[in-house]
């Protein structure tokens, strides 16, 4: 169902007026976790006035430690809310557990599958039994074709509704938290329908290296892109080293226009 066989035109993927896959460059930004209603809505604020038109937070954490901040669970939820209220944006957020599907689905307007759980076939199968938007990571050291297969998990359930996002990739270089494929976005492009989008945030781990594999994302035909923005990432809970603040995401903002441009 993923596949260029059954569906020649490329999937659009609706998110009330926004349209992912379309012909613009659609930014979704936020902090990684939702820490408190203060920070997460000022931070919208700023990532909605540079341009943003999704609104990200997770409020359900896969840490690899157990001893880490875990998330505000439904009260983050709640508090991604809030900034839809305030901001007018779209929300998506990160579900972990099969038993939290409807509770999530009920809050957000796209659910997220994290890199971690790219292959839990059975939380595919129920986020593909909502008809809400789904945002699927690339596992960490998943191939491109195991990646759609997942996908398929959620069509094959009933929902077509894919925004795939390519995160990084495990490989033996140390100097970035991951390594971005940037061949995945004209591959996929190749062989899927589906949309595609692409997180620097987690494929750097470095902020400072963000601006540039954004740009070299939309130039290489990405559909938008997922970017950590915090306001205080010092102080931040979670991911704040690849965090960029409100002012860097706005000049980025603008860089990216040209290109987006140009593509
Ligand atoms: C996230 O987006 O906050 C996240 C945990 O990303 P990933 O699943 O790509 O590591
Ligand atoms: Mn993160």
């Amino acid at each position: 169902l993923a596949g260029r066989e059954l569906r020649h035109v490329p999937t659009i993927v609706e998110v009330g007026d926004i349209k992912i896959g379309g012909d613009e460059v659609v930014v979704i930004a936020g902090p990684c976790a939702i820490e408190n209603e203060e920070i997460f809505i000022e931070t919208a604020l700023k990532v909605k006035e540079a341009g943003a038109k999704i609104l990200r937070g997770g409020a359900f954490k896969p840490r690899t430690s157990p001893y880490a901040f875990q998330g505000l669970e439904e009260d983050g939820l709640k508090i991604m809310a809030a900034g839809r209220e305030a901001t007018g944006m779209k929300i998506v957020t990160e579900v972990v557990d099969t038993r939290d599907v409807e509770l999530v689905a009920s809050y957000v307007d796209i659910i997220q599958i994290g890199a971690r759980n790219m292959q839990n076939f059975r939380l595919l199968h129920e986020v593909g039994m909502t008809k809400k938007p789904v945002l699927l990571k690339r596992g960490l050291s998943a191939t491109i074709e195991e990646w759609l297969m997942a996908s398929e998990y959620i069509m094959a359930a009933g929902n077509p509704n894919i925004i795939l996002c390519e995160r990084g990739i495990r490989t033996y270089e140390t100097a970035t938290r991951n390594t971005i494929d940037l061949s995945a976005i004209p591959v996929v492009k190749e062989s899927s329908h589906l949309p595609i989008i692409v997180d620097p945030s987690h494929a750097t781990g470095t902020w400072k290296y963000v601006p540039a594999l954004s740009k070299g994302a939309v130039a290489t035909g990405a559909d938008g892109l997922i970017i950590e923005v915090h306001s205080d990432p010092a102080a931040a809970l979670c991911d704040g080293p690849q965090s960029l603040r409100p002012s860097k995401f706005a000049q980025l903002m603008k860089e990216l226009e040209p290109v987006a441009r140009a593509v």
